[in-house]
């Protein structure tokens, strides 16, 4: 490679490998875990970088950690304290904001995503993370986006220099409620050392104007959770603190851990869990408009919009000349850039074709027809369709 870097910065950038891979920092987590093409033709991209939607626009963000040696002890990860297949490596902040800065240059990335395992508490590792940013801030004179953890136990100013300096910033919850994240983290306290940041953020947000976004993240299915109390935090995290994205990430078992021998939880439920979420933070949905069944879990075999929409609007079609957005929003297919399209092109003439539908932004006819009326119509030219549905 054709780096002005020590070699072994690079090798221990490889160490990293793709565990980062499986912590999503972007608006699109799912569509993370593919390595990116180079930007410029640079050398192949290394394994821990990832493209990643950031609110401006995709870009391939290298995702780093200060290092992978950690005090703490939780079950499901692979830095655990005392797992032996972990080959340990360190950044100083030097060394990190030098290499972020030469592998930038160089084409390969246009972003950083800086996490760390926890040595000497959270506070001393949080200034590890927070010297590394000033270093590319204002040494390196760096502007592109930044997105940095906060760690548990990370005291009320140094969360307010990370939001000065970040982009983005996260703190994982990793269990739905005090007792789920005991299950999964003994050492660590949702009430305490987590939550309350979660907290302080959204109060900096407001109070000083910091416009550093903020997300969190859960281990999916380990320890008994159900995505109704996934749900319910979620819709709390975003409406009342501000959270710009809460990340599901499906439990699957690490080798040499507590929880080596636990069942991978399937992907189709981290799937499900993304699109509830969705509708929780941008139709404006409630938790208790979810399908969700007798355990607790939505129904892996079937969108949950559309399991609504099959109970409940069969037999009672939107009329899309008079409903309300959020009327609009309940039927499969129309999501918010239609249904406003919808309630904007009606103030001039009534919708009486579903061409009309398509040139709004429909593009799934066939799912929103079955739900909606036209003019007291149901669409005839596609009623067939409706009634194999
Ligand atoms: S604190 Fe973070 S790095 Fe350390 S064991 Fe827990 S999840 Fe892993």
């Amino acid at each position: 490679m054709n780096f002005r870097m020590a070699p072994d910065s690079i090798q221990k950038l490889s160490l990293l490998d793709d565990a980062m891979r499986f912590e999503p920092a972007g608006d699109q987590p799912l569509a993370e875990q593919t390595p990116p093409a180079p930007i410029s033709r640079a050398p192949k991209p290394l394994p821990c970088i990832s493209e990643v939607s950031t609110p401006t626009g995709k870009k391939p963000i290298l995702k780093a950690m200060m290092t992978t040696a950690c005090e703490r002890n939780c079950f499901y990860c692979p830095f655990r304290a005392g797992r032996s297949k972990t080959q340990r490596i360190t950044y100083t902040p030097d060394e990190m904001a030098r290499t972020y800065d030469t592998i930038q240059r160089a084409g390969l990335v246009d972003g950083l995503f800086l996490s760390s395992g926890i040595i000497k508490g959270g506070a001393a590792t949080q200034d590890k993370i927070i010297d590394t940013a000033e270093i590319l801030r204002n040494h390196y004179h760096y502007r592109g986006y930044i997105h940095l953890k906060i760690m548990p136990g990370a005291d009320y100013d140094q969360v307010r220099r990370t939001m000065q300096l970040a982009d983005r910033v996260s703190i994982n919850l990793e269990g739905a409620t005090a007792e789920r994240l005991a299950a999964l983290a003994p050492k660590k306290d949702f009430w305490n050392e987590l939550f309350p940041r979660l907290q302080w953020i959204s109060e900096l947000r407001r109070k000083e104007g910091l416009r550093a976004s903020v997300v969190t993240q859960f281990v999916v299915g380990a320890v008994g959770d159900t995505d109704l109390e996934l749900l319910h935090v979620s819709d709390h995290l975003y409406n009342q603190l501000g959270l710009r994205r809460t990340y599901f990430m499906a439990f699957n078992p690490v080798s040499q851990t507590p929880f080596e021998s636990l069942a991978p939880v399937s992907r189709q439920r981290e799937f499900r869990l993304y699109q509830a979420g969705f509708l929780l933070r941008d139709y404006g949905w409630g938790v208790e408009d979810m399908p969700f069944l007798p355990n607790g879990n939505l129904p892996l075999d079937i969108d949950p919009k559309l399991a609504w929409a099959r109970a409940h609007l069969r037999d009672h079609p939107i009329e899309v000349n008079r409903a309300e957005r959020n009327e609009l929003l309940s039927v499969p297919g129309i999501g918010p850039k239609t249904a406003d399209a919808i309630v904007r092109a009606r103030r001039r003439q009534r919708i009486r074709e579903m061409s009309h539908l398509r040139s709004l932004g429909l593009r799934d006819v066939e799912k929103a027809i079955p739900y909606l009326l036209l003019d007291g119509r149901q669409p005839t030219q596609q009623l067939s369709l409706w009634r194999n549905d």
